[in-house]
C-alpha cells in the first residue's frame, strides 16, 4: 500500500474512533489513556502508590492519568521525545536503555519505587515481527530495571506485542514475580498485536 494511502486510511480510523473523540472531550493527550485506566481499575496497579515511573511517556496520557491519580507522590516520566510538561512530574528526555537515564531515574527516587509502567514502542516498520521483536526487547530491559529498582511489592506493567519472542517474555516474568498476567484492554486496537504484561510482587 502507498504511504499516502497509508495515512489516510489512519485519519479515517481517528476519525471514526470513539475513544480519539473521548479523550479530546477528556483532556487527555493520547487515546492510549483508557489502555491504562482499564489495567489499573481491572488491577489496582496504582494501589497505595507513591512512586511511579512512566516509561516511553510521550505525549504524556498514561502521566496525565498518574498525575490524577497519585496524590502526594513522585512521578517521573521519560522519552526519547520532548513533551509538554505535566503539573506534579519530572521529565526527562532521553534513551531509557542508556545507563545514564537509568541512574538519573535512581537518583531522582532515592530509594525504591512502587510502579514501574512501560508503554514504550519503537516506530512501526510495517514488518510485525520485526516490531514485535524490539518491542519485545525494550519490555525485557524494561523487566530488568525493575529487578533492580522495584519495591517487593512493586507492580510492572509493560506493552509486548504476539509475536515470536511473547512467550519468552511471560516465561522470564514468571520466574521475576510471583503474580503475572497478559491483558489486551478494550480500548486497545483489534487489529493490534499489543498486550499488556502485569507483574506483581517480585520473587
Ligand atoms: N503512553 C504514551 C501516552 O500515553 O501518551 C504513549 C507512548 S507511545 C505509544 C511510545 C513511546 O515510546 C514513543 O513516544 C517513543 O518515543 C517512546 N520510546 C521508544 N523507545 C524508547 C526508549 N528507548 N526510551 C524512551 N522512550 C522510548
Amino acid at each position: 500500500m502507498k504511504k499516502n494511502k497509508i495515512s489516510k486510511n489512519w485519519i479515517n480510523k481517528q476519525r471514526r474512533d470513539i475513544y480519539v473523540r473521548r479523550s479530546k472531550i477528556e483532556g487527555y493527550r493520547s487515546r492510549a489513556i483508557y489502555k491504562l485506566k482499564e489495567i489499573d481499575e481491572k488491577f489496582k496497579i496504582l494501589k497505595q502508590s507513591r512512586s511511579v515511573v512512566d516509561l516511553g511517556a510521550a505525549p504524556g496520557s498514561w502521566s496525565q492519568y498518574l498525575a490524577k491519580n497519585i496524590k502526594n507522590g513522585k512521578i517521573l516520566s521519560i522519552d526519547l521525545l520532548q513533551f509538554e510538561p505535566i503539573k506534579n512530574t519530572h521529565q526527562i528526555v532521553g534513551d531509557f536503555t542508556d545507563g545514564k537515564y537509568k541512574a538519573q531515574i535512581k537518583n531522582y527516587f532515592n530509594g525504591k519505587i512502587d510502579v514501574i509502567v512501560s508503554d514504550m514502542a519503537v516506530n512501526t516498520t510495517g514488518n510485525k515481527n520485526l516490531d514485535s521483536i524490539v518491542t519485545g526487547e525494550l519490555c525485557l530491559e524494561a523487566m530488568k530495571f525493575s529487578l533492580d529498582v522495584l519495591d517487593q511489592k512493586g507492580r510492572f506493567v509493560s506493552k509486548l506485542f504476539m509475536g515470536s519472542s511473547f512467550n519468552e517474555i511471560v516465561a522470564d516474568g514468571k520466574k521475576l514475580f510471583k503474580e503475572v498476567r497478559v491483558f489486551k484492554p478494550l480500548s486497545s486496537r483489534k487489529d493490534s498485536k499489543e498486550s499488556f504484561i502485569i507483574c506483581k510482587f517480585l520473587r
